[in-house]
């Protein structure tokens, strides 16, 4: 039976809350009645809260005592495909509903009353109404702007004239002043404002991609195309067409620090600025896109993964560019891979989703290798830019003391390109000074007090910091174990040391490091970022932020330090993890006139992954990896699951976990392995112990219902907290 869709006044509805209780509520419906999915005010105790309408009361208790809906609130009701995201959602991740309705809700002040102020637009001149040069100026302005409404302070300053002519006109009907509410529709966006003119692989691509998305139905599309394709313009392509048919787009960034970069570019292409959803937007700018997402007054979304939570009335079509990036996957609160939810939430509003990447996920390839996304390939690099040369320095044969990093093979290259006024850059992907300090009279390395992590030396703000739970202190004299003193001596290289190091081989060159705990503020790494594209630094010294999206024309030599860092350690995606991060440094070298050179430093040069690299056959290594993970059954063949427990009490952790491993019936009979329980590779972190456990099971299996059999009857002792991650990603 369907629930219907409007209840009259009385009639029992049951509302789902964000708060963490884990069940629906009966209220009655308020005098007005109200419709399903509707957001509704409701008693809760003594507060109120906000709840949405999720169908027929249950009726379970005795009618007279049930209270009813306080007052449906100004907004429209929730979208049934929202309510089956927001359930498909929990189910998939075994997070309470309630939880995810508080994902999406999260802007503030949804059940204010719509806050009002007072804005300008052109009025009628009374006869003989006195034309003054300040006047003039003002109703230039509004005409200038089509009639758009203006504040008071916004019109002054635009017209560059005081309030007080402003305020004058309005006194005699010149100008009009009205109430409007504070939350203002984004400006329209026009499909054709700064279209380009694509090249002939281009135009085929956004063609492929405008078909694809005429048939109004849901479909999937991996967009690979090297760096610099043009891969950004052609998706572009396919949110004008959106925009044209009256759709809704989203595209969402792997990084808050893109973001500044990429509206100007979608404001070059469609004329206005798009609306902007992440963590460091105020609240005041949230509420203001949740209720425009939800009236159709934002028509283009630029956002981090919790935008795909936001109201749409009408969605078109996702992008999640660079879709292999890492930090698409929540590692905290709710666990959700929002590439592969942007998946879900295009399939239940029957929207296009398109996922670009120069070096997709291997869930992603396998996906469109099986057919069951389309794929489409950019295979040359726009205008005369060129893919660039890429070779390995054989670390072994280079004879470096320990204190030094470059070889001299890669300074004459640096040499060469600095020389003729091109930039350099070299990466490494570890922030700080040192990874380690060691003392050189007891052996002794300087850890964290709360974790079980090295402090890495941070020589910038002269303090050792942990990398896990951010702490910091002063560099210490003398060594916290046998308290000799002057013997502390950092070992191995971060940015921080390589910049040392470049710098005094170059002592002339203007040397900069890109790190993300080097810059306050995304808006000075943005700058920053700006002085290098224009050429203001010779040697960039970067860890991984430099890999993603950036364009530094000027830059044709990549040198990449420690090829083999990424391929240590146990993680399944180890070597797609290298191959991608590698292929995206080395594709920042020549992305424009001047070819450029990519010089890998190895001390595996035979490893299968720097020979992928490195030979141009991409599609074999995908193969490869594919081949290897199908025989060991892991993702994206087989499911994992992994389970983190964690506690100030090293024993109780373990307890439980030896309790869950002993007490599996529901996962046995669905035939799933389950390893385990050991510590987790950073087994104390803030105090806390952590233990894990991962589950591996056939593709086939409801993974999910066994697991919750597995742990929902738990009684959780004292501080002890379990977390369910599906499909994990880090096994930190
Ligand atoms: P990708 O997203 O594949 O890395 P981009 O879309 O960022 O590539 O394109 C790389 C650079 O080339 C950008 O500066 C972009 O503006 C430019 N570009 C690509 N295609 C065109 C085109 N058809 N006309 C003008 N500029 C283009
Ligand atoms: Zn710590």
């Amino acid at each position: 039976m369907t629930a219907p869709d409007f209840f009259p006044a009385g009639h029992l509805v049951s509302v789902l809350t964000a708060q963490p209780i884990d069940r629906f509520l009966d209220y009655k419906a308020p005098a007005e009645g109200c419709f399903l999915g509707a957001f509704v005010e409701v008693p809760l105790g003594p507060r109120k809260v906000l709840g949405v309408v999720w169908g027929a009361g249950q009726g379970e208790f005795d009618y007279a005592k049930i209270r009813s809906v306080i007052r449906v609130v100004d907004v429209p009701p929730m979208r049934p495909e929202l309510r089956d995201f927001l359930i498909r959602a929990a189910d998939y991740t075994l997070t309470p509903l309630s939880a995810m309705l508080r994902l999406a809700t999260r802007a503030p002040g949804l059940m204010d009353a719509p806050s009002m102020r007072v804005v300008y637009r052109a009025g009628t001149a009374p006869q003989g109404f006195k034309m003054t040069s300040a006047r003039q100026k003002v109703l230039d302005t509004l005409a200038d702007y089509g009639g758009a409404p203006f504040t008071l302070s916004e019109l002054a300053q635009t017209a560059g004239v005081s309030t007080s002519v402003i305020k004058g006109m309005a006194e005699q009907g010149a100008v009009m002043a009205q109430n409007a509410p504070k939350d203002m529709p984004f400006a329209p966006m026009d499909p054709d404002f700064g279209r380009k003119v694509l090249t002939d692989d281009q135009s085929a691509a956004a063609a492929q991609l405008r078909d694809l998305m005429a048939t109004g139905d849901f479909g999937a599309t991996l967009l690979r195309g090297v760096t610099g394709s043009g891969k950004t313009e052609v998706y572009l392509e396919a949110v004008a067409d959106c925009l044209q048919r009256g759709k809704q787009a989203l595209v969402l960034l792997p990084e808050i620090a893109l973001t500044a970069e990429f509206l100007t570019r979608v404001r070059d292409r469609f004329g206005a600025l798009p609306a902007e959803w992440h963590s460091g937007v105020t609240m005041t700018d949230r509420r203001r896109i949740w209720k425009m997402v939800a009236q159709n007054g934002a028509q283009v979304v630029i956002g981090a993964r919790s935008a795909l939570f936001l109201p749409f009335q009408n969605l078109g079509l996702i992008v999640v560019d660079e879709e292999h990036e890492k930090s698409y996957k929540q590692e905290d609160g709710v666990l959700y891979n929002a590439r592969d939810m942007a998946v879900l939430r295009a399939a239940l509003c029957k929207a296009h989703v398109v996922l670009a990447s120069a070096t997709p996920s291997l869930e992603t390839w396998v996906n469109a290798s099986n057919g069951k996304y389309n794929r489409i390939d950019l295979t040359a690099r726009y205008g005369t830019a060129v893919l660039p040369d890429m070779r390995v320095i054989d670390m072994r044969a280079a004879g470096l003391p320990a204190t030094r990093w470059i070889s001299d093979d890669l300074v004459q290259n640096m040499q060469s390109r600095i020389a003729q006024g091109e930039q350099v850059m070299l990466f490494i992907n570890r922030r700080g000074y040192a990874p380690v300090t060691l003392c050189r009279a007891c052996g002794q390395q300087i850890g964290c007090d709360h974790c079980d992590a090295s402090l890495v030396e941070h020589r910038f703000q002269n303090r050792l910091m942990c990398h896990q739970c951010g702490e910091t202190k002063p560099i210490p004299t003398e060594c916290p174990h046998c308290h000799v003193a002057d013997r502390l001596a950092p070992i191995g290289p971060g940015v921080e040391r390589l910049a040392e190091e470049a710098q005094a081989l170059f002592p002339d060159a203007k040397v900069s490091v890109l790190s993300s705990d080097l810059f306050g503020s995304a808006r000075a790494l943005k700058q920053e970022i700006n002085a290098i594209a224009q050429g203001d630094t010779d040697i960039i010294i970067g860890t991984q932020l430099v890999a993603k999206g950036h364009n530094f024309p000027n830059l044709t030599l990549v040198g990449v330090i420690d090829a083999d860092l990424g391929l240590q350690g146990s993680d399944l995606r180890a070597a797609e993890r290298t191959f991608q991060v590698l292929r995206q440094v080395a594709g920042r070298a020549g992305r424009s006139e001047k070819k450029g050179t990519a010089l890998l430093q190895t001390y595996q040069p035979d490893h299968p992954v720097i020979r992928a690299i490195l030979s141009d056959q991409e599609e074999a290594f995908w193969q490869a990896e594919a081949r290897a993970r199908e025989l060991a059954g892991v993702p994206p063949f087989g499911r994992m699951a992994g389970i983190i427990l964690s506690g100030s009490n090293a024993e109780q952790v373990f307890g439980l976990g030896q309790h869950l491993a002993r007490h599996r019936t529901p996962l046995d009979q669905i035939n799933a392995q389950v390893f385990g329980p050991a510590a987790a590779p950073i087994a104390r972190v803030r105090g806390r112990y952590r233990v894990r456990l991962l589950v591996k099971a056939d593709k086939s299996t409801p993974l999910q219902r066994a697991l919750h059999d597995w742990t929902a009857n738990l009684k959780l002792r004292g501080d002890l907290r379990l977390a369910i991650d599906i499909d994990p990603q880090s096994f930190f």
